[in-house]
């Protein structure tokens, strides 16, 4: 791997933020305090207002108008996390961008190795997590979810990263042409590719405010990251099904014989059996599968649906310090 030619560059850093007005300052502060004075590193900083209710927008408003190096778009209304990490994306123009929470929950010195990384010749630093001071259910789903994605979806997504990441130019530009508008961020990133290494890192406990994953989101999130990656779970319906019919016609079959041949089987012949019973279980069996098949594919068509559309991930409606652009422009 041939290393980058080293002198001047532009490092952008992306922060999301919906409803942060008890952390934006600070995190400000700190990433300042961090990375504000780097030899050879240029900073620019887009915050991405997610269509906050709070005093967010003001707070960010004043950032903006005191520091020149930071960038606010505010989107039109909440678009949700992965549309302001997109809008954020299309609004960088550093030769690094790191996309970070708002919260401090990914601490800003952490970039600081991943621009090392990159340095060397990396196009993707992602983040992993070692430990998290969050709570112990969010944990363990957070832990089953990555494993099972890992598992289902046909690109390599490494398990614990989150949208915590640097990413080269190249990279982002790459991303910002996919066409796609239901973006988990992390799997379209895993699936362009170049040369990707992750730097460990502990997630820390929020620094102000409320997470806005509630139970609900999270799982949204968690099957667009299943059902955008992968179309396993089509295909294990598909097996199920065939699965079933091949048992059920050989069960009809047996039993078509057990009755033709008068046959008995400890002691009982077809006569004795009292049929009800299995039947209704059969049915509601088959009516389970076939709903939950049904919803499966609903799944897949619901997202057909949405792309199909063609409705941008999300709307800006002010760029301060800077022009807006219409997402998945090219360069
Ligand atoms: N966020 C956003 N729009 C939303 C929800 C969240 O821009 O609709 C931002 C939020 O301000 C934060 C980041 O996305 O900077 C991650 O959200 P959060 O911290 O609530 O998620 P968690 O870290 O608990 O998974
Ligand atoms: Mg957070």
């Amino acid at each position: 791997m041939t290393p980058r030619p080293s002198g001047p560059v532009l490092l952008s850093l992306v922060l999301p933020c919906f409803n942060e007005q008890g952390v934006i300052a600070r995190t400000h502060q700190t990433i300042l305090a961090s990375l504000g004075s780097l030899p050879d590193v240029e900073l620019e900083i887009v915050y991405v207002d997610d269509g906050s209710g709070d005093d967010t927008p003001k707070i960010l408003a004043g950032l903006a108008a005191s520091d020149s190096r930071v960038r606010v778009v505010c989107l039109s209304r909440n678009f949700g996390h992965q549309a302001a990490v997109t809008a954020g994306l299309d609004h960088a123009r550093g030769h690094a961008v790191a996309v970070l929470d708002a919260d401090l929950q990914d601490p800003p010195g952490v970039v600081l190795e991943m621009l090392q990384a990159w340095r060397q010749g990396f196009d993707v630093v992602y983040a992993v997590r070692t430990k998290r001071k969050e709570t112990a259910w969010k944990r363990a789903a957070y832990s089953a979810f990555y494993r099972m994605l890992s598992r289902l979806a046909h690109v390599d997504i490494p398990c614990d990263s989150g949208d915590f990441s640097l990413m080269d130019r190249a990279v982002v530009q790459r991303l910002k042409e996919l066409p796609e508008r239901n973006r988990f961020v992390r799997g379209l990133r895993a699936w362009v590719g170049f040369r990707q290494t992750g730097v460990v890192y502990e997630r820390q406990a929020r620094q102000g405010g409320e997470s806005h994953y509630s139970f609900w989101k999270l799982v949204r999130l968690a099957l667009d990251g299943l059902f955008n990656f992968s179309t396993l779970p089509l295909t294990a319906v598909f097996v199920m099904g065939l699965f079933i019919s091949a048992v059920s016609s050989l069960a009809v079959l047996g039993l078509i014989l057990f009755k033709l041949t008068g046959a008995s089987i400890m002691g009982h012949t077809a006569q004795d059996l009292p049929g009800y019973t299995s039947v209704t279980l059969a049915i509601f069996f088959f009516g389970g599968v076939q709903l939950a098949s049904l919803g499966l594919i609903g799944e897949y068509v619901g997202r057909i649906y949405m792309e199909v559309k063609g409705r941008p991930p999300y709307l800006v409606r002010e760029v301060m310090n800077g022009e807006a652009r219409p997402a998945g422009e090219k360069a």
